[in-house]
């Protein structure tokens, strides 16, 4: 039973979208003398709002538990940087920013997008609760406060330093517990004829492509746009444009304006996209009904290709060690007995052990050392990099494991 009421428009009557079961907070990476003792587990127990059609976590974790120390760099993903290049690089020609422009990120990390800002001379502020990777930021030169963001936070920054151009928040928007406080702060935060772009995993693409790993306790909220553009219709915010992108196994990039600025149109993208989710049936509660089915289908595949595997005696590797990797390993029950250990770019997560699941974390190195027959892919939006990166294992006959949308072998 749901205990608390629905994240945006406070109705109580939320059903149950998939249940995941019992799991450790994603990123909560385990030292070697912390494997012996008692772990916190919480529900993965995802709702949909029958009045406004939201998916929801209920907040079992308290952000403070789970953003303070954060071990997501975002600076360590090659196709996540380019991404973020061309980004700032699009963005500031087609909204004219220059030398008199005023950048604010949310919740952004370490630095890795508004470094291109800072190269361009454009004027940033960077706000981000993870005191660790702000650290990194400002060692690069990105003028960051350590804050949560809310209405708080906008009138704060706004009164300190004037208010906004560009607000941009990627992978922000489902982290937020307190959605329409932090809507309201953008809105504060916006100068009249700004606007605010953010990117965010698309609820459509998560439930098609059966994306089930990217639902972690750190994702409070997953949306479609018919939602989004609700939220911030609330807030005196317009969506005026939208771009699909292939980030995240399927995300949007909306832009955003004041209700009153009367400079921006509405664009042909954003109506082509509103009929394709109303043909896809995001507007019916009934559609999110058939979603669990398609999860546990996808659970019992797994672990059949990951038994035969080992009856046949062959050896798994992991590759990455993602947020996402934690929620598939935890609800399939995937430990040692199938993955012998993974390996990550990110020092901070070598020596550690994945949590719940407790699965060694080493350099990329340890593949080429110790050559195992399967290589499994945890971020899977990541796949073509990594294939790339490993192509290597080919000479050892070692082939990739993908495990969604459903398992599959590739060489
Ligand atoms: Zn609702």
């Amino acid at each position: 039973m749901a205990r608390s009421p629905c994240r945006f428009c406070k109705s109580l009557s939320l059903h149950t979208f998939v249940d995941l079961g019992m799991s450790p907070l994603c990123e909560s990476f385990l030292a070697a003398d912390q494997l012996n003792q008692m772990e916190p587990f919480y529900p993965l127990h995802v709702y949909v709002c029958e009045n406004c059609l939201l998916v929801q976590l209920q907040e079992y974790v308290r952000p403070e538990d789970i953003f303070t120390e954060y071990a997501y760099f975002s600076s360590y993903s090659d196709t996540w940087l380019r991404h973020s290049k061309d980004y700032a690089d699009m963005v500031v020609e087609r909204f004219n920013l220059g030398l008199h422009s005023r950048v604010v990120e949310l919740a952004s990390n370490d630095g890795y997008l508004l470094q291109y800002f800072v190269q361009k001379g454009i004027p940033v502020l960077g706000i981000e609760p993870a005191a660790n990777v702000a650290e990194t930021a400002i060692s690069k030169g990105v003028t960051t406060v350590v804050k949560f963001f809310g209405s708080k936070t906008a009138h704060e920054v706004a009164g300190a330093s004037g208010k906004a151009d560009l607000i941009i928040g990627n992978n922000v928007l489902a982290q937020v517990p307190d959605l329409n406080d932090f809507v309201a702060g953008m809105q504060i935060l916006l100068k009249p004829d700004g606007i605010i772009t953010m990117e965010f995993p698309h609820l459509m693409s998560l439930m098609e492509s059966n994306q089930f790993d990217t639902i972690y306790h750190e994702h409070f909220s997953y949306f479609s746009f018919a939602v989004v553009e609700r939220v911030f219709a609330a807030h005196a915010l317009t969506l005026f444009d939208v771009e699909k992108l292939s980030t995240h196994g399927g995300s949007l990039r909306i832009y955003a304006c004041h209700t009153e600025d009367a400079g921006k149109q509405v664009t042909t993208r954003v109506k082509v996209l509103k009929a394709a989710e109303e043909a896809a049936g995001v507007l019916r509660i009934d559609t999110y009904f058939s979603f669990a089915k398609k999860v546990e289908e996808t659970k019992h595949k797994l672990l059949e290709f990951l038994i035969e595997a080992k009856r046949e005696g062959k050896s798994i590797a992991g590759y990455g060690a993602p947020g996402k990797g934690n929620t598939l390993l935890n609800y399939c029950g995937v430990r040692t007995d199938f993955i012998d250990y993974t390996v990550d770019r990110n020092p901070y997560k070598h020596g550690k052990y994945t949590p719940g699941t407790h699965i060694p974390i080493f350099h990329p190195n340890k593949i080429s050392e110790t050559k195992p027959d399967y290589v499994f892919i945890l971020p899977w939006n990541l796949k073509d990099e990594i294939m790339k990166q490993l192509a290597y294992i080919n000479e050892w006959g070692g082939r990739f494991v993908i495990p969604i949308p459903e398992p599959k072998i590739c060489s």
